[in-house]
């Protein structure tokens, strides 16, 4: 009586959405303000990708995505940066090959699962005081009993201006209409991946972040973080 446990769960906050929602920016900087690790699903689903690229196999053969996956150590710091066999991956992650063969070895559902996984032994680092994890089925899949559950939902024209934008600013020849129909077919993709697609669910805060800069959805993240109870 009086006296309420410190956390009532576990110490992870999962940000879904779909691409170019703004996520991973969001995720990376709560995780720094919270001093807890970032996890970024995505770059590990593009990371056992370029491994399977490197020893030329099939990114389609589920098999030989999974014998991959075994015979690698994939881990990731908390920069959210994926290392595999120690070799700090960055660059060599977003290029157009790994876009282009990514989406194979994420439909593979027993890939799927080995990977989460691994993914969840990232709690039980020694230094670990929490996880900030962003994708698609951070919540839904990889951590259920995550304390805080957050959808970022963002219309489809929203994330292609944003992209088309980020573009620009890289010096990356684009036109608007390439980039909503590139994005809308990640959409259609992904959703056709049944539990994995990004679902909304009944513990899931929506966090439609389209009028608000970082820091003010960041001010909202950490307001949930503490009525959640996961931090001091
Ligand atoms: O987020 P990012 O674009 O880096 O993700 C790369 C790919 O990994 C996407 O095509 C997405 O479908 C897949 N992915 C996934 N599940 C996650 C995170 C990413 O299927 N939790």
């Amino acid at each position: 009586m009086g006296t309420e446990p410190q956390f009532q769960s576990l110490p992870v906050v999962t940000l879904d959405g779909h691409s170019g929602s703004g996520k991973s920016t969001l995720a990376q900087r709560l995780a720094e303000r919270l001093g807890w690790s970032y996890l970024d699903s995505g770059a590990w689903y593009r990371a056992l990708t370029w491994a399977v690229l490197e020893v030329k196999g099939d990114t389609r053969d589920s098999q030989v995505v999974l014998n991959t996956l075994s015979s690698i150590r994939i881990e990731s710091n908390p920069k959210g940066q994926v290392l595999v066999n120690g070799q700090l991956l960055g660059n060599e992650l977003r290029t157009a090959i790994i876009d282009h063969h990514v989406s194979n070895v994420a439909d593979h559902v027993i890939v799927r699962e080995a990977l989460n996984q691994r993914m969840r032994q990232m709690l039980e680092e020694p230094g670990v005081q929490g996880l900030v994890a962003d994708g698609r089925d951070a919540g839904t899949v990889i951590f259920p009993d995550a304390g805080l559950m957050v959808f970022v939902e963002v219309p489809l024209e929203v994330r292609a201006q944003r992209r088309f934008e980020q573009n620009q600013r890289k010096g990356i020849d684009s036109n608007l209409s390439d980039v909503t129909a590139a994005l809308a077919n990640r959409d259609a993709r992904d959703a056709a991946r049944g539990d994995a697609a990004p679902q909304i669910t009944k513990r899931s805060r929506l966090l439609d972040n389209s009028n608000q800069t970082v820091e003010e959805a960041i001010g909202c993240l950490l307001e949930w973080t503490a009525k959640n109870r996961l931090v001091r």
